[in-house]
């Protein structure tokens, strides 16, 4: 019989967006013994996790919880509990999860107008605005963070006029949660996706969210009875009620259910995934929200100081870029594929190539969550300069590791 040889992964440096390298307590935690799911040990570890999450996405909503799967499950399970067949919903897009949001809406029976804007760039909120007057959709829902163009999209505007005319608004974070701010309150979000494996640093798997009251009345209006039984006051449920939510798996009016203090059994919970994004929280919080916003800002600023004074043009308008997301735009004749791959087998650093249009014309670096540190941005700026050398390109020896050196300095005489 082929004998397998033991599990030992390579250690990375991992510079993309997403998944990125994982704080050694968070993989700890991962492997600690399993609880039951109803053991009062583990609804406690579940109860602590609401609470964080609600500190984290800046919320007093009762409901923040994992949806166990990647974050586009948060998203099928938003969409899916959220939008009622024949509803209109408004996705402006600038990049691929935009298009993401669109599909899934289309699949929910949403009647899905797109606004599209050309990528590299965002929409001015009062565009969007203008849209919704026009259109009045039922839901707006948008992504905060475009990974695939490295943009940040404003949301505080929209939100604002999206609250006053009764519009939903649902907002895909998946990208930034943890890494820049979110502000589901203040900005008037209804619903948010948040996503583990990047700037929560936890590994991919669970998809935090939340919800306010307003998204609760409409998702337990569609609740699904078992056939046959009536409503309290006698009549058909089917009748009484909403359409009701197409999956099971993604119903959040059953999944707040099992979270909440009813504990009726849905799904089994994902026991060490839990331990894994309880233990990520635990360090985001003990970190601070706003110097960990500030930490991913500094390696923002030395990466990119970095490879300008490489003479590399950086991708997009500067005036809404991800922070945590820098795109290069790779020179040309140069083949983009052949340099992550050097990268990777001779330094073992991982960075991102593109997709659509930009497939091939830009690389784009993460700085996400426990990635983001000075030693991972200088690494990756030198074996980036050898790598880009090794291909023919002619850059000034060394100036992009003493640029980011140079901010790291002036960070240090400052304080
Ligand atoms: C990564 C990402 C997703 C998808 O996340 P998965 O965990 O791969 O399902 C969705 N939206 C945005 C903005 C992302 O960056």
């Amino acid at each position: 019989m082929k004998q397998y040889q033991e599990l030992s992964p390579s250690p990375r440096t991992i510079m993309t967006p997403g998944p990125v390298e994982v704080d050694p307590r968070v993989l700890r935690a991962l492997s600690y013994p399993i609880l039951g799911q109803f053991d009062p040990e583990f609804t406690a570890l579940m109860n602590d996790t609401m609470e964080m999450l609600r500190l984290l996405f800046r919320t007093d909503n009762q409901w923040a919880f994992p949806v166990d799967g990647t974050s586009r499950s948060g998203i099928e399970a938003v969409l899916t509990s959220l939008i009622e067949p024949g509803e209109k919903a408004l996705v402006p897009i600038y990049g691929r999860f935009g298009h993401l949001l669109y599909e899934i809406a289309e699949r929910c029976g949403a009647e899905v107008i797109a606004v599209e804007k050309e990528w590299g760039g965002v929409f001015d909120p009062e565009e969007v605005i203008a849209v919704i007057r026009r259109e009045k959709p039922a839901l707006v829902l948008i992504v905060h963070g475009e990974t695939s163009t490295g943009r940040m999209q404003p949301l505080q505007e929209i939100g604002k006029v999206c609250r006053e005319l009764g519009v939903l608004f649902v907002v895909d974070a998946v990208a930034t949660i943890g890494g820049v701010p979110v502000e589901t309150d203040a900005w008037h979000i209804d619903a948010v996706i948040g996503g583990t494996q990047k700037c929560l640093s936890v590994p991919s798997g669970m998809a935090p969210i939340t919800y306010n009251d307003i998204a609760e009345r409409k998702i337990t209006a569609r609740k699904k009875v078992e056939r046959g039984l009536r409503t309290p006051g006698g009549e058909d449920w089917d009748k009484a009620a909403r359409p009701a939510i197409q999956s099971n798996y993604f119903d959040i009016s059953q999944l707040q259910d099992y979270w909440g203090p009813a504990r009726l059994n849905h799904h089994t919970e994902m026991t060490s995934m839990l331990y894994g994004l309880r233990e990520g929280l635990r360090l985001v919080l003990a970190e601070g929200l706003d110097e960990r916003f500030a930490r991913h800002r500094l390696h923002e600023a030395a990466l990119v100081a970095g490879i300008e004074a490489m003479g590399l043009p950086l991708y997009g308008d500067p005036a809404c870029k991800l922070p945590v997301v820098t795109c290069v735009a790779i020179p040309e004749g140069m083949d983009g594929d052949l340099v992550r791959s050097m990268l990777l087998h001779q330094f073992g650093i991982e960075i991102a190539s593109s997709f659509g249009v930009l497939k091939g014309r830009i690389w784009r670096i993460g700085t996400m969550g426990y990635s983001c540190n000075q030693k991972n941005v200088l690494h990756l700026l030198g074996a980036f300069e050898a790598v880009l050398i090794r291909q023919g390109a002619s850059l000034k020896a060394g100036a992009g590791v003493q640029a980011a050196l140079d901010v790291y300095e002036n960070k240090s005489r400052r304080e």
